[in-house]
């Protein structure tokens, strides 16, 4: 009797030239169409001109007719699209199966979806169904304009490397990226382009959806704000994030952090910044007790002014910084409140003056 398991992947082998086109799986979620999503017409066009095909738009939903044009405004060529009330309710099996209705259809050579929640679980299933295999978190793309295979560009784990990766026997090649690590392309709403509406048999879903609610928060996500005051483990303690909260709050700005205040559990996974945080796009980002790492530095490429405020001076995010503080975080964040507090106090008063005048 044999003692090891043989195991053997079988697939029938496909004929490339048959896959044709780039995709970029759209998101609507909460009636919005998902800018993360959109910032993939980007890379999607780069690769679509290099090897002379199209660019393609893909939406699935209950309701997203108002939004057909938008990808054609960001630089899709096409968008095809399934409408139906049975897409109200999102799982990942039942949006998944549809868009595998859709790439056996097509046979699209490429498909870039957003890395976020519903792209981090259904993108997967539809990789695997397909045997095509995915890479997650792609940073950067290229294409072997050649053999027309896609390069997918991300660091690997815990290296400063980067590592280039292909899919050669496979088709549609897949990949996911995270929410601002590419720009928005520029809107033109000069362009055309077509539109096509697909019909598919959407499966029932396994699950049964009993109850649904949203917990909206105020809370502006990371992604989405334009100032931050972000801590690091030099902050010592979760005290420390009440008082880089007081200063958000006076300059009308978030909260996040590095990874190992997360893993700290001075602040959630969500206000993660990094390479398996968050990337943003602040126009002030104020980096507290941050040392500056790589994975770190990577979610901040998009922040438009860098202040650094840390106790060593030698600290690598001081390389990184528009303005740097050398001081103890202690002192400084108080100073930099009372500071801020005095300045808003005049005004007040100034405006008071004026109008008794
Ligand atoms: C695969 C992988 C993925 C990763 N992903 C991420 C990620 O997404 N995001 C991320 O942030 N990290 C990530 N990391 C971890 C990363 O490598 C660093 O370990 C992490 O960013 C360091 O966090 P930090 O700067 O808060 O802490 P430290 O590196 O410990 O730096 C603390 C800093 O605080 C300063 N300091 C100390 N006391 C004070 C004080 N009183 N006042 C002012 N400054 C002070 C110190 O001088 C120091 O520079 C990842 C690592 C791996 C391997």
């Amino acid at each position: 009797m044999s003692t090891s398991t043989e195991f053997c992947l079988e697939w029938e082998p496909i004929n490339k030239d048959e896959w044709r086109g780039v995709w970029v799986f759209t998101e609507i979620f909460d009636n919005e169409i998902s800018e993360a999503s959109l910032q993939l017409l980007n890379p999607g066009r780069m690769i679509a001109d290099k090897i002379g095909t199209e660019l393609v738009s893909i939406m699935i939903g209950d309701k997203v007719q108002k939004h057909l044009l938008e990808p054609i405004y960001y630089g899709a060529d096409k968008v095809i699209y399934v409408e139906d009330e049975r897409l109200a309710v999102y799982t990942p099996e039942v949006y998944g199966e549809t868009l595998l209705a859709l790439i056996r259809k097509y046979k699209p050579e490429i498909v870039l979806a957003a890395g976020t929640l519903r792209g981090r679980e259904m993108i997967p299933y539809v990789a695997n169904s397909l045997r095509a295999g995915i890479t997650a978190d792609c940073t950067d793309f290229d294409v072997d304009v050649k053999t027309r295979d896609l390069i997918m560009i991300r660091p690997p784990f815990g290296a400063t490397l980067l590592a280039y990766i292909r899919a050669p026997e496979r088709r549609p090649q897949m990949s996911t990226v995270r929410p601002n690590v590419f720009k928005l392309p520029k809107r033109d709403e000069s362009r055309k382009g077509e539109i096509i509406r697909e019909y598919v048999d959407i499966p029932k879903p396994r699950i049964e959806l009993v109850h649904s609610e949203y917990i909206k928060t105020e809370e502006i996500p990371i992604e989405k704000a334009e100032i931050i005051v972000s801590g690091g483990r030099g902050l010592g303690s979760a005290e420390g994030f009440k008082l880089l909260e007081k200063l958000a709050n006076l300059i009308e700005g978030v909260v996040a952090g590095s990874r190992k205040a997360v893993d700290a559990g001075w602040i959630p996974h969500e206000r993660q910044v990094g390479q398996t945080g968050k990337s943003v796009k602040a126009s002030l980002y104020i980096a507290v007790g941050i040392s500056g790492a790589a994975q770190h530095l990577f979610g901040i490429r998009e922040a438009v002014t860098v202040v650094a405020i840390n106790i060593d001076p030698d600290a690598p995010i001081f390389e990184n910084a528009d303005y740097g503080i050398v001081g103890d975080y202690k002192v400084i964040i108080p100073a930099l409140i009372e500071e801020i507090e005095r300045r808003k106090n005049v005004k007040k008063t100034d405006n008071k003056q004026s109008l008794q005048r």
